[in-house]
């Protein structure tokens, strides 16, 4: 038996068998065929083939009815890949006639395409590049006992053990086959945490080296509460988790009692929960946990799942069914926050070398402004349909807003000579998610409606902590004096100014700062869906008094240690039975 401390990433505590996924083919075995082997090499290919598209229609219908038909278009996509005739008929050639093993001649035509992809040096075909070497990978792992065939002939369901998982892998999990995911990279706020914890599944990140102490098949207990991993647990250790599990589930049921209950304190002050989302499926869990809206949509997930930019009609779409499904509730679209971790990385012949710090979000968006322009339609025509708020990301300068507000008057102008209909007066905001747009948060103040403040980001620029690195992850905290002094700027500024301001970082999900960010101030929070019910519980538990001490005690601190004790401990004495988990982390 053996405890390895990674990070809680997606709460609820399992237990169950491990499938260990790795990277497909390391090794791909080459050889001369024989002549009287080519039929039968020519009818593996096919056979793979057959299968692998039975698997990618599948992912395809699991996605759609998961996350929607949006997510599901990459899979429609490679479907189409794996049936063209031109990428079939040399593979199939390389094997009549150079005698190639079925993996060599797939191996090489994929490489081929790939590179022919890549050296027509635009970003589209660049990522069509990328595109073929997953499916490359794919049709590989099935030829030499593949991945899915593994997660498909599981009898029961399991825990996935990898070294990292992007955020598309995870969507294409199916659900039922899976109990929890465990992965050695990674950290509380990286992407694919915020999608373990989109579709609801225990997750722990950060496990440094974990997969090589164990193998297919064996036991461990995942505790997404608590970040904790048991290796092949004995009788006891099973017994205590089964209790805390129980305990844990009773919690969580009784917390859904809240689903139908306001967010407002013992002393009436009303706090607005709205949900983050990814896809617009998940605004049906924003609803039923009483959720007033949506406070952060992040709509770059929309490109990452899909494999050709989508045209503004898709766009305009998915916003529009977003703004419908919330029936007058307000939606905030965040304009896309692509760069860095997020997909323009492989598209360039050329990485960067500081990406976090390059061309990311905003100021991508202020370099692509064809594509900038598009989602500002789509935007804006969906406005016309609902409470639409447009907000831009990782805003560090006044000249970047002024410019984005620019463009949204030029799309308004050509939205309204096309006779097309939009909210002419949508309200605009931006995320305060950099420093430098924190410690000038008054002055942007009285060029926008709202503020949302990012402390995901806010933490890392702050601290100079990579926010997907496990290896810093314990220098990662939003309790940072230094963070808190920005984040109180920044409400003061609001204040001031008299604007919303929100807070959309993962920390609007954690109770440990419930108390503390309503003390400082803020009446809008927005977070993870399946948070809601959790957080509206601290918040009926509380009166005003109570959070604006805590937030008085905590500003006094001057180091991240004290600022967590003491969260935590004001958690833990506000209803020990039911927040005692959340405060031990
Ligand atoms: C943030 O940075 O706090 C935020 C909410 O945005 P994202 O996690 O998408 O970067
Ligand atoms: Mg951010």
């Amino acid at each position: 038996m053996e405890r390895i401390k990674g990070i809680a990433a997606s709460p609820g505590i399992v237990w169950g068998k491990v499938l260990l996924l790795g990277e497909a083919e390391t090794h791909v075995p080459r050889r001369i065929i024989l002549e009287k082997e080519i039929t039968g090499e020519i009818d593996r290919l096919h056979k793979t083939l057959e299968h692998a598209l039975r698997a990618l229609a599948q992912l395809r219908q699991h996605t759609e009815r998961e996350l929607g038909a949006d997510a599901a278009k990459i899979f429609a996509f490679h479907e189409g890949m794996l049936k063209d005739r031109s990428l079939i008929d040399p593979i199939e050639n390389s094997i009549r006639v150079a005698h190639a093993n079925v993996e060599a001649a797939v191996t090489d035509q994929f490489q081929k395409l790939s590179r022919q992809f890549r050296s027509m040096g635009n970003e589209i075909f660049a990522a069509k590049a990328d595109d073929i070497l997953d499916l490359q990978r794919r049709v590989l792992g099935l030829l030499m006992g593949e991945e899915e065939d593994r997660l498909e002939r599981l009898s029961e369901p399991t825990i996935i053990v990898a070294h990292e998982l992007t955020p598309s892998q995870v969507a294409a999990v199916p659900r039922s086959k899976v109990i929890a995911f465990v992965t050695e990279a990674g950290g509380l706020t990286g992407h694919t945490s915020i999608v373990f914890r989109a579709m609801g599944v225990p997750a722990v990140v950060g496990c440094l080296n974990i997969a090589k102490k164990l193998q297919d098949g064996d036991e461990i207990i995942v505790d997404g509460d608590s970040g904790e991993i048991v290796l092949k647990p004995d009788a006891q250790i099973k017994s205590d988790f089964q209790k805390r599990a129980e305990q844990s589930a009773r919690v969580r049921l009784k917390l859904e009692e809240t689903d139908s209950l306001e967010a407002i304190t013992t002393d009436g002050v009303r706090i607005q929960l709205h949900g983050n989302i990814e896809f617009p499926a998940e605004v049906e869990n924003v609803l039923k946990h009483g959720g007033d809206g949506v406070g952060l949509y992040r709509t770059e997930f929309l490109f990452l799942t899909s494999d050709t930019p989508p045209d503004e009609e898709e766009q305009f779409e998915s916003y529009k069914n977003t703004i419908l499904m919330l029936k007058g509730r307000p939606c905030t679209l965040r304009t896309l926050d692509l760069g860095a971790d997020k997909m323009t990385q492989e598209m360039l012949s050329e990485p960067e070398r500081n990406p976090f710090l390059g061309l990311r979000s905003i100021r991508y968006s202020l370099q692509h402004q064809p594509m900038f322009k598009t989602q500002l339609r789509a935007i804006l025509r969906a406005s016309a349909f609902g409470p639409a708020r447009i907000m831009f990301p990782l805003v560090s300068t006044l000249m970047e807003l002024r410019q984005a507000k620019l463009i949204v008057r030029d799309v308004m102008e050509e939205l309204e000579e096309e006779g097309i209909a939009f909210d002419p007066l949508p309200k605009i905001g931006i995320m305060i998610e950099v420093p430098s747009a924190a410690l000038m948060a008054r002055t942007f103040a009285t060029e926008v409606d709202f503020f949302s403040i990012g402390t995901n980001d806010l933490v890392q620029y702050t601290l100079a902590v990579d926010r997907g690195n496990e290896r810093v992850a314990n220098l990662y905290t939003a309790a940072s004096p230094a963070v808190l002094h920005l984040v109180k700027n920044t409400i003061r500024a609001g204040r001031y100014a008299n604007i919303e301001t929100s807070l959309c970082g993962e920390i609007a999900g954690d109770p440990v700062f419930t108390m503390l960010l309503i003390g400082m101030g803020l009446r809008t929070l927005s977070l993870v869906p399946g948070q809601i019910p959790l957080i509206k519980r601290v918040i009926r538990s509380v009166n005003l008094e109570l959070c604006e001490r805590l937030a008085r005690k905590v500003g006094s601190f001057d180091s991240e240690h004290q600022i967590q004790t003491s969260l935590r401990d004001e958690l833990r004495k506000l209803d020990p039975a039911n927040f005692g988990g959340w405060a031990t982390a």
